[in-house]
């Protein structure tokens, strides 16, 4: 049996990130990524914040777009747009890939078609279960520390303590094209994210976007529970006929269609389990608002990565331990609030007009939403919590 001292399952930019950053620290790291090309079949609209590739120290050339607004389309049809700095857009293959030849660089091993299959616990370490896509198969890997970042995708036992019941609730099908027109799209169509909020055909909320890329616009939608290839399809061919007639009139696109599930339930309540610790979206760190979590997943790969580097100074040190107090105190807050409005606003889509609305006549409301809470002053809470009664008051009279 492989003996490693830190096993990460999944490439995205959670288990890239973790890996990347532990080998940098000097810890023998290991990664059981599922495809054969990291990144390659990953569907997402691959949107990211304002600063991600200097956060992260990735290169800019990974970047296509760096729209600087996001346009906000409420159930009424009304748009509402506002500033977001320099939002970027990019593809998953070259983020996740580029992420992923980073940590190689830095001596990390990762080994493609290896499909997790499970892990027990054995003392301090942890044993790993995956078969090997290529030869068939079962390969066992004993680490001290484990990191899950399977995305929307991971499998968890009812049995293992990492369990939650509501996880399935939170599943949401998306299904998205990306759309090659013959000529680019008019100006504004790089300039801008769009989000879309209504109910769809079948009486079912929707959540879709346009986001632009290089060569590309990434058009696509969520629906949450699980939903038929057909509905879905017709539901985007319908929202992309109202894109194209906007963006790019009259001009003839191909398409290439992609489909995955998205996670938008609260995050998980536990995210450790001896020295094993999950994170990303299979922690459920997603932003239930606008579907975002590829800052978050990246996020929880670098603290990760600070714990069990940490631990190898120390070996009393409990990396799981401080792994949980740092991912939650960054940030649960925001994302079980986010949950909690997503679910409001939803009961009623009317509301999502309330709020845009809201967000619009105050600028200083929506560039707050933008940013983690836990650097807000005092003023910016009040702030917040005054704009927070403002819009109790709206929605209840509506
Ligand atoms: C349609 C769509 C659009 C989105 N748009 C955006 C956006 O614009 N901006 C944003 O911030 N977020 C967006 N998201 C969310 C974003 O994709 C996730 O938050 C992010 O990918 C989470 O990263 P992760 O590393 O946790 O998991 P993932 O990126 O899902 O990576 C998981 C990795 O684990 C591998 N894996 C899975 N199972 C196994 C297994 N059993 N064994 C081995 N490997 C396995 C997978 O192959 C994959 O490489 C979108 C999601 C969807 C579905």
């Amino acid at each position: 049996m492989q003996d490693v001292q830190f096993l990460v399952v999944g490439c995205g930019p959670a288990g890239g990130v973790a890996a990347r950053e532990a080998a940098r620290g000097g810890v023998e790291t290991l990664v059981l990524e599922r495809d054969a090309v990291v990144g390659a079949k990953r569907v997402c609209a691959a949107g990211l914040r304002e600063g991600f590739c200097e956060t992260f120290d990735l290169p800019r050339t990974i970047v296509h777009c760096d729209p600087p607004t996001i346009a906000l389309h409420a159930l009424s049809g009304r748009r509402f747009e506002f500033p977001i700095g320099q939002g970027l857009t990019t593809t998953r293959e070259e983020l996740d890939g580029t992420i992923a030849r980073l940590a190689l660089d830095e001596g990390a091993q990762i080994q493609t078609n290896a499909l997790f299959r499970g892990y027990t616990r054995e003392g301090e370490r942890s044993i790993v279960e995956y078969a090997d896509l290529v030869t068939g198969e079962r390969k066992r890997v004993r680490a001290r520390h484990v990191l899950l970042a399977q995305g929307s995708s991971a499998r968890i036992p009812d049995d293992s303590p990492l369990a939650y019941p509501d996880w399935s609730n939170g599943l949401i099908t998306c299904y998205q094209y990306r759309v090659y027109p013959e000529r680019p799209a008019i100006p504004v169509a790089y300039q801008t994210l769009e989000m879309h909020y209504y109910v769809g055909a079948a009486g079912r909320n929707v959540v879709a976007w346009m986001f632009p890329k290089r060569d590309h616009l990434s058009i696509g939608l969520g629906i949450p529970g699980k939903l038929g290839g057909k509905e879905l399809r017709a539901e985007l061919d319908s929202f992309l006929s109202g894109v194209a007639a906007r963006l790019f009139p009259g001009t003839q696109y191909t398409v290439r269609e992609e489909g995955n599930l998205l996670y938008g339930g609260a995050p998980r309540p536990r995210v450790r389990d001896g020295g094993v610790m999950i994170g990303g979206t299979a922690a459920g760190l997603v932003d239930a608002t606008t579907g975002e979590g590829i800052q978050e997943a990246a996020t929880s790969g670098r603290l990760a990565a600070a714990a069990v580097t940490a631990a190898r100074a120390r070996s009393s040190f409990d990396a799981a331990l401080q792994y949980e107090r740092s991912l939650k105190a960054a940030f649960y807050a925001r994302l079980r609030q986010r949950h909690k409005l997503m679910t409001f606003l939803e009961r009623r889509p009317v509301r999502f007009d309330v709020l845009f609305e809201q967000l619009a006549r105050y600028p200083r409301l929506a560039a707050l939403l933008q940013r983690e809470r836990h650097d807000f002053s005092f003023a910016e809470w009040l702030y917040l919590y005054g704009q927070a009664a403002l819009f109790s008051l709206r929605v209840l009279r509506t």
